[in-house]
């Protein structure tokens, strides 16, 4: 019988096996049609002895194997798949090509064997096989199994045969031998080689797997020596810690209860795993509570002269000042049982609060904590957090405290005046249980939770505006009011303190360099707008510094004295004007007087109308109590406008009041007579001469009062060349603190009700 030939070269088939292609190679495509469509879709698939011919028929053996084509499938990219079922051994002759396919004349291998046999040598190859696999762990035991259950000897031999990993030269050799037996012989030797081979693997294996865990074991026992004694260490770091911890405790000057809770907590983190999470936050309480000055004090100082005279050194002036802190001092000392208040320190930037507060420290010999509750809404900053609080600290008292390495500092809290409230909670309320002498004996901080006695510290608090402390607070605090300076007395802190400090500090001397007095009052004229000495000391450095530098690259020598030309050769050109008002007269215009944070200054009033229906606009960043001065100033000439020579065209007009650089917020009353004039010089054309300013709250009736911050509001008006004030006369004790070479270039006119300036302005 004739059948299609397959050649296959890649692998050795057997009997009871499957083969599976894909190919989309044309030949054989066109051979699994022509088996497709044939009868008994049956094909003799050979392997060619030489193991590549695809067309050499000498090369075509003389035994293949009976298949048939079981499935096909297209599959996408063109490409064919088919599955053939190989039963058995079959005799193949006569090759020859139709069509580009093989055909060979087939006919049945018959194997003959013995039943007895045939069950020997299977049990013989199972048990030989068993053993194989035994040394072999790629081979699974379910093979084994499967194995076991191939009931003739020709399969049993096929299926090792295919299945051991020999060569293909050698898998041909048993497909070729037709003797069952000698199959079954040569696969016992095969498997016998196999084994001792997959034995002496096995061996290797074990051996290098010995080493292996040999060298395992020694790299686990080191790592694990070196974590014991890692562990070691750090236990005697911490034990050493401890100890330190303990002579600490033993040194520490403290009451009994914060004794015992030290002890405790050394003794929680002695025991505590050096795992565990909560040794950093136990060992930063320890430490804080070990570093608290619980009971250290200083000596203080207690000679009044000895202070007041430190007082001096430091400080120039504010004499009436001084004098309040010695007799704050002296009333401290005599009575130490009695709530004494809280010293409080306003006035504007840089007159010398906190400096102030600094050398009140010095002259008590006491130490000094600093710090600045200015911006602060959360309580928690006063009082710290809990401990269970991620990242907890105390509070800034007794950091402060902590510092200051004494209970009895002088502790100075600055910007008072700029804490703030919200959800957080009110930080001036905590502020007061520290202030309080009530409480404060037993100061709880969240964080420390033992009781802290804050009642030896001598609090000295600073503010800017005394309108703006918590009211809670402001009662507790004892109020000295730092006035701004007067160009005089600029000159004389400058002469006395700034200037030979500065030289102090780039390493010269009087001898080497002097500021004449001309040249200082230039330099506060003309290169500063303040209320204190701050930029004044800022900028006598700088010219310093620059003459040093020139003295350095050879320049110049060391000028004796520094003249008003130097000043404007080392700070250029001049930054502000100075008392250069030019007599203008403007109708519309009048000048309020401010206080700000420069200290006083000229507030230039204007005022407009137009046809309207009476409507009142107000710009200029005015806040509420601004604009109600606004809204009384024209309801109070409007209700008077017959004895105010004012037609009645005013209530159909729309006025409009501004008052320049918008983008300074004005706030408060003193500005009412400035407004009411400007609008009375609009409505009846009546000019103002520009060096005359007024300050006073104005009524609906007319009235005028009194209104604060005077001395800094004159001070600014001296400096802007102002001639004449109109004051309120509920003012007229403030006048006294104004210095004599002020009251010489400034008419002061007092008044208690409007029409005695509108008489003296416009009649
Ligand atoms: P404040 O706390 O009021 O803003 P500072 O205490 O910071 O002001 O003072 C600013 C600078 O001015 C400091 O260097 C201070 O020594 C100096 N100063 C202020 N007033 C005087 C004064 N009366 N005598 C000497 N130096 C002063």
């Amino acid at each position: 019988m004739k059948i299609p030939v397959m050649i296959v070269n890649e692998v050795v088939l057997f009997p009871n096996t499957e083969y599976r292609i894909e190919t989309n190679d044309k030949e054989l495509e066109n051979l699994i049609h022509t088996i497709e469509e044939s009868d008994t879709r049956s094909v003799a698939i050979i392997h060619s002895l030489d193991g590549e011919s695809r067309d050499d028929v000498l090369s075509f053996p003389s035994i293949g194997i009976y298949s048939m084509l079981s499935f096909k499938l297209m599959v996408p990219n063109s490409k064919i798949r088919a599955v053939f079922g190989c039963y058995r051994r079959v005799y193949l002759s006569n090759y020859e090509k139709i069509n580009g396919i093989y055909y060979a004349e087939m006919k049945e291998v018959e194997e003959k064997i013995d039943k007895q046999e045939e069950n020997r040598y299977s049990t013989l190859l199972l048990r030989s096989y068993e053993k194989y696999v035994h040394y072999v762990s790629s081979v699974s035991n379910a093979m084994l199994n499967q194995l076991s259950g191939i009931l003739s000897l020709s399969s049993l031999t096929d299926s090792l045969a295919m299945l051991l990993p020999i060569e293909i030269k050698s898998k041909k050799k048993y497909l070729y031998e037709l003797d069952v037996v000698v199959r079954a012989k040569n696969l016992l030797e095969q498997l016998k080689e196999e084994m001792s081979l997959a034995k002496l693997e096995h061996d290797i294996d074990e051996k290098v797997q010995k080493e292996l865990d040999k060298e395992h074991k020694e790299y686990f026992l080191k790592a694990r020596i070196k974590a014991m004694s890692a562990e070691l260490g750090e236990e005697s770091v911490k034990e050493n810690e401890i100890k330190k911890y303990k002579n600490r405790l033993k040194k520490l000057k403290c009451n009994r209860k914060v004794r015992e809770r030290i002890k405790d907590e050394i003794r929680r983190y002695e025991s505590a795993s050096s795992s565990s999470p909560e040794l950093v936050m136990m060992k930063d309480y320890i430490e804080w509570m070990l570093s608290l000055p619980w009971e250290v004090m200083t000596k203080d100082v207690t000679s009044l002269k000895q202070i007041k005279k430190t007082l001096d050194e430091k400080h120039y002036g504010i004499d009436d000042v001084k004098l309040r802190i010695l007799e704050y001092i002296a009333v401290k000392q005599n009575s130490k049982k009695e709530r004494s208040p809280i010293l409080c320190l306003i006035g504007p930037p840089g007159v010398g609060k906190t400096s102030l507060a600094y050398s009140i420290g010095e002259s008590l010999n006491r130490k000094i904590a600093s710090i600045s509750v200015g911006g602060i809404n959360d309580e928690a900053e006063i009082v710290g957090h809990r401990r269970t609080y991620i990242g907890a600290l105390p509070g800034r008292i007794l950091q402060g405290m902590k510092k200051a390495s004494s209970n009895n500092p002088v502790f100075i809290i600055d910007e008072i005046d700029k804490m703030r409230k919200d959800m957080r909670g009110d930080p001036a309320s905590s502020l007061l249980e520290v202030l309080d002498k009530e409480q404060n004996s037993h100061f709880q901080d969240h964080y420390i939770e033992e009781a802290f006695d804050l009642s030896n510290v001598m609090f000295i608090a600073t503010a800017n505006y005394e309108e703006q402390i918590p009211m809670e607070l402001k009662d507790r605090l004892e109020i000295i009011h730092i006035p701004s300076y007067t160009e005089y007395e600029k000159l004389d802190i400058a002469k006395n303190y700034l200037i030979p400090k500065a030289l102090d500090e780039v390493g010269l001397t009087t001898l080497q360099v002097t500021f004449s007095d001309s040249a200082i009052l230039s330099i506060v004229r003309y290169y500063t707008k303040e209320a204190g000495v701050r930029d004044l000391g800022r900028i006598l450095s700088k010219i310093l510094r620059k003459i040093v530098r020139e003295n350095l690259e050879g320049d110049t020598v060391f000028l004796r004295e520094i003249g008003e030309e130097q000043v404007e050769k080392y700070l250029g050109k001049r930054r502000y004007t100075f008392y250069e008002q030019e007599e203008k007269k403007q109708i519309g215009v009048v000048n309020g007087l401010a206080y700000t944070p420069f200290g006083g200054d000229v507030l230039p009033i204007e005022v407009t109308y137009y046809q309207g229906k009476g409507n009142l606009i107000l710009t200029g960043s005015l806040g509420d109590v601004m604009r109600e001065s606004g809204q009384i100033a024209l309801s109070y000439i409007k209700a008077n406008y017959l004895e105010f020579n004012i037609g009645k065209w005013v209530f159909d007009r729309d006025i409009h009041i501004h008052v320049p650089e918008g983008a300074v917020e004005k706030d408060g009353p003193s500005a009412g007579i400035a407004l009411t004039t400007a609008l009375i010089s609009s409505f009846r054309k009546k000019e103002v001469p520009s060096s005359i300013a007024m300050t006073g709250e104005i009524t609906l009736q007319g009235r005028i009062l009194a209104i604060g911050g005077l001395r800094e509001k004159i001070l600014g008006a001296y400096r802007a060349g102002i001639k004449k004030i109109y004051l309120p006369k509920e003012n007229k004790k403030d006048l006294e603190e104004i210095p004599d070479e002020i009251k010489e270039k400034i008419a002061f006119v007092l008044v208690s009700n409007y029409q005695e300036i509108e008489k003296d302005l416009f009649s």
